[in-house]
C-alpha cells in the first residue's frame, strides 16, 4: 500500500531486536516497510541474556513464542541487583525469565520478518535525513563513496544508543553520566570453583562468571576506579587484568568469543517524536544492563508504536496518536532507568553499600516488596494512562481462558492478527451494536471467561469484566464490569481516540 513517490511508508534504521519487531508489527498491519541495517550481515553477538515475562507475553500475543521457548531455557530466579527474586508467582501465563541469547532472539525475528515480506536493507548506514510536509527523505551510505537515497512516510530510528536517527533530528539525549566501567566476555573458563557466582563483590568492583552454554561462561568485571573511553574497543586482555586485579586470578580463561563493555550512563530522548521521525529501542533509552531490561524495552517500544504508526499511515487515525507513543513509553523508560540507577548504586563497592544491601536483602523477601520490584523488572505492572474508571484501563489484559461458539481459546490468540479486539463476555446487545461502526479495523468477539476472577498484577484478583477493548498490543482501552450497564458512550469515546471515527 505504498503511496505514489514513497519507496515505501516507513523505513526504520537498525536491524536489531526493536526495528525488527517493529517491521514485523508493520507488516502484520499492512504497512510496506524496508529495514535499512549498517552493518552487511547479523553480528552473533551474544549480548543480552533473556527476556521477562512480558516480553513473553508479547511474542505469545503474536503466535510465535513458541519459538524462543523452543530455543531458550526457562529460569527459576530473577535479581535485584544480585539480590534474588522470586517469579514464580507472577500473575502470567509465562511466570519466569527466558534464557535466551540476542543472537538467538534477533535470528528468530529475522525469519519471522522473512515470512511476513519484510525488507531488509544491509550495507545501508542511515548519513542524511530531511523531512517536509508529505515525507522524510532518508540519505544511505551503501558502500565505499556510495550513496542512495530512500523517501518514505515516517523514519524510525532502532538504531541503538549512539542513534544517528537521533542526532540528526537534533532529539536531545539528557540524563546521567557513566561513574563506572564493566568488561563483558563470553569464554571458556577451566579453573572456576565449584561455587561459581552471580555477583561477588570485592574491594573496587565485583565480578560475575555465568554458565551461559556447555562450556561457555559470560565473564563480567566491574571496575568501579574506572571510567573508560568509549571509543577505545576493549579487549580480552583487559578483561582478563580486570578479572585478575577484583578476583586475584583469571581462572584460565581462554578463547574469547565475544568481549565488550559497558557502563552505568542513564539517558532518555528528551522526545520519541519529532514530526515524521520517531526513536525506539536504545536509540530512546540507555541505561545500566542490570535486570536485563533493555531489550525488553526495545521490543515492548516496537508493539506500543506499531499499530499506532500503521493507523496513521492509513490515514484512519490522526497524526496526533503518536504522541500516545511518547507519553506511554518515555514514562515506562523513565522508571527503567530510575531502577537501574538504584541497582548499580546498591552494586557499588564499600562498607556503606555492603550495609545498605544487607537491609535492603532483609526487605526484599518479603511477598509485597517481591511483587513490587518483580512487577518493575518484567514491565507486567505497566499501566498506561488511559481514559476510563476501570481497574484494567491501560494495563496490559490478562491471558484468560475463553469459550467461544466456534471452541476453546484465550485472549492471547485473539491478539495473533495484531488487530485491535472489542470481547464481549457478557452477552451484551449496546456493545455488539457500537462494534458494528469500527468492523472494518476492530474484530468483535462473542465469548465467556473460563474463570470468575482474573489475576492481575500489582493487584490482585478481580472479577471478570463483562466487555473490553483491548488495543493490539495487548493494553485495555477500556472495561465494563459485570454488575454495571456498559457505558457505550465511554466505549464509543475510546473507539473513536484509539482507532479513528466510525467508518
Ligand atoms: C552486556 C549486556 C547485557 C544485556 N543484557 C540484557 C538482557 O538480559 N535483557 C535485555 O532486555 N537487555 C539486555 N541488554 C540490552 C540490549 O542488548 C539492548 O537494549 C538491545 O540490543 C537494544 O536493541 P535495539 O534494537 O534497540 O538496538 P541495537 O541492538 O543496538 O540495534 C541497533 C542496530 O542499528 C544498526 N545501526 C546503527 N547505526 C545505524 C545507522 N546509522 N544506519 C543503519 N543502521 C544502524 C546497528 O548496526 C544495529 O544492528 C544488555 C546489554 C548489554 C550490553
Amino acid at each position: 500500500m505504498t503511496h505514489t513517490g514513497m519507496d515505501a511508508d516507513v523505513v526504520i534504521a537498525g536491524a536489531g531486536p526493536t526495528g525488527l519487531m517493529l517491521a514485523c508489527e508493520l507488516r502484520l498491519a499492512g504497512v510496506d516497510v524496508i529495514v535499512v541495517e549498517r552493518l552487511p550481515e547479523r553480528t552473533g553477538e551474544s549480548r543480552a541474556g533473556g527476556i521477562h515475562s512480558r516480553t513473553l507475553e508479547v511474542l505469545d500475543q503474536r503466535g510465535i513464542l513458541d519459538r524462543f521457548l523452543a530455543v531458550g531455557e526457562l529460569q527459576p530466579v530473577g535479581h535485584f541487583s544480585g539480590l534474588y527474586l522470586d517469579f514464580d508467582e507472577s500473575e502470567s501465563r509465562h511466570p519466569y525469565p527466558l534464557m535466551i541469547l540476542q543472537s538467538a532472539i534477533e535470528q528468530l525475528l529475522e525469519e519471522w520478518a522473512a515470512e511476513l515480506g519484510v525488507r531488509v536493507r544491509r550495507s545501508a548506514e542511515v548519513s542524511g535525513i530531511a523531512q517536509d510536509a508529505t515525507g522524510v527523505t532518508v540519505e544511505l551510505r551503501t558502500g565505499e563513496g556510495q550513496s542512495a537515497t530512500l523517501r518514505a512516510g515516517y523514519l524510525v530510528g532502532c538504531d541503538g544508543g549512539r542513534s544517528t536517527v537521533r542526532k540528526l533530528a537534533g532529539i536531545g539525549f539528557p540524563g546521567t553520566a557513566a561513574t563506572m566501567t564493566a568488561l563483558i566476555g563470553d569464554v571458556e573458563l577451566p579453573d572456576l570453583p565449584e561455587d561459581y557466582v552471580w555477583i561477588r563483590r570485592c574491594e573496587g568492583g565485583d565480578w560475575s562468571a555465568i554458565a551461559f552454554e556447555p562450556g561457555w561462561f559470560r565473564v563480567i568485571a566491574s571496575d568501579y576506579d574506572l571510567v573508560a573511553d568509549r571509543d577505545e574497543a576493549p579487549t580480552f586482555e583487559q578483561l582478563r587484568d580486570t578479572l585478575i586485579k577484583l578476583a586475584g586470578t583469571d581462572y584460565g580463561m581462554h578463547s574469547p568469543r565475544w568481549v565488550s563493555r559497558f557502563n552505568d550512563a542513564a539517558r532518555q530522548a528528551a522526545q520519541y517524536r519529532d514530526g515524521r521521525v520517531l526513536l525506539a529501542g536504545d536509540a530512546a533509552h540507555i541505561h545500566f544492563p542490570a535486570g536485563g531490561q533493555g531489550l525488553n524495552m526495545g521490543v515492548q517500544d516496537a508493539v506500543n508504536l506499531g499499530w499506532k504508526l500503521a493507523s496513521v499511515v492509513r490515514g484512519q487515525a490522526p497524526e496526533a496518536l503518536l504522541d500516545s507513543y511518547h507519553t506511554e513509553r518515555h514514562a515506562v523508560a523513565e522508571r527503567v532507568l530510575n531502577n537501574t540507577r538504584a541497582q548499580s548504586a546498591l552494586a557499588r563497592p564499600g562498607a556503606q553499600t555492603d550495609a545498605l544491601r544487607e537491609v535492603f536483602g532483609s526487605l526484599i523477601v518479603f511477598d509485597d516488596v517481591n511483587r513490587h520490584l518483580r512487577g518493575m523488572l518484567t514491565a507486567l505492572d505497566i499501566r498506561y494512562p488511559v481514559d476510563g474508571g476501570h481497574l484494567l484501563a491501560g494495563r496490559r489484559v490478562p491471558d484468560a481462558d475463553l469459550k467461544t461458539a466456534d471452541g476453546d481459546t484465550r485472549v492471547y490468540e485473539l491478539l495473533h492478527t495484531g488487530r485491535p479486539v472489542l470481547l464481549d463476555l457478557g452477552g451484551s446487545a449496546e456493545v455488539a451494536a457500537v462494534g458494528k461502526g469500527w468492523a472494518d479495523r476492530v474484530d468483535f468477539v462473542e465469548a465467556r471467561s473460563e474463570d470468575d476472577f482474573w489475576p492481575v498484577p500489582a493487584i490482585g484478583e478481580i472479577s471478570a469484566p463483562a466487555a473490553l477493548l483491548v488495543r493490539p498490543d495487548g493494553h485495555v482501552a477500556w472495561a465494563a464490569d459485570a454488575d454495571d450497564a456498559p457505558d457505550t458512550a465511554a466505549l464509543r469515546s475510546a473507539l473513536t481516540t484509539w482507532f479513528g471515527p466510525a467508518q
